[in-house]
């Protein structure tokens, strides 16, 4: 098991395009240690989703998993396209783990169409809705260099973790 350390707000690496991954890599040991150690660092750091740039390795790479009712199963995208919007949108709660201590709320299509290999180089189509089209989303902006502040449009919803645990505890964000 390895924690990597988090790029925070600010490193040049958040800002980057990541580079596809080549498939004949997937299969690699090193590789797939990589994704383990991905995978580690999110369960550890308590997030929901963590995109490679996010430790410094500019690479078309996500993981994500929310355990609950309301959570998403483990997902691994390498190479990951969004090929799909639902129409309807919804805001939502976000954090980052690059941007941490501040919440936001984002208005973003409430599903998504994604195709992506899977961490066997599989090639996989996905329909999402709610958090997890959500979380694909925030994720892969991570890629293109965005950070959900980006898409914020009303900056007055941006909050300290303190003040949103006093005043918006009711209100649900994960931090991803
Ligand atoms: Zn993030």
């Amino acid at each position: 098991m390895a924690v990597l350390k988090i790029a925070r707000l600010g490193s040049p690496v958040l800002r980057q395009i990541a580079a596809p991954v080549e498939p004949d890599t997937i299969g690699k040991r090193v590789f797939q240690q990589f994704l383990d150690d991905l995978l580690d660092t999110m369960v550890e750091t308590d997030g929901i989703g963590l995109a490679a740039p996010q430790v410094s390795r500019s690479e078309q790479v996500v993981v994500m998993e929310c355990k609950g009712e309301h959570g998403f199963p483990q997902t691994i995208l390498i190479n990951p396209v969004i090929v799909g919007y639902s129409p309807a949108t919804a805001e939502s709660w976000e954090g980052c783990l690059s941007v941490d201590n501040l919440r936001g709320k984002v208005r973003r299509p409430v599903g998504v169409r994604v195709t992506y290999l899977d961490r066997d180089g599989k090639s996989v189509e996905l329909d999402a809705a709610g958090l997890y089209a959500v979380c694909i989303q925030h994720e892969l902006d991570h890629l293109i260099g965005k950070l959900f502040l980006d898409r914020m449009t009303d900056f007055s919803t941006l909050t300290h973790l303190e003040e949103f645990d006093k005043y918006r505890r009711a209100e649900h964000a994960e931090v991803i």
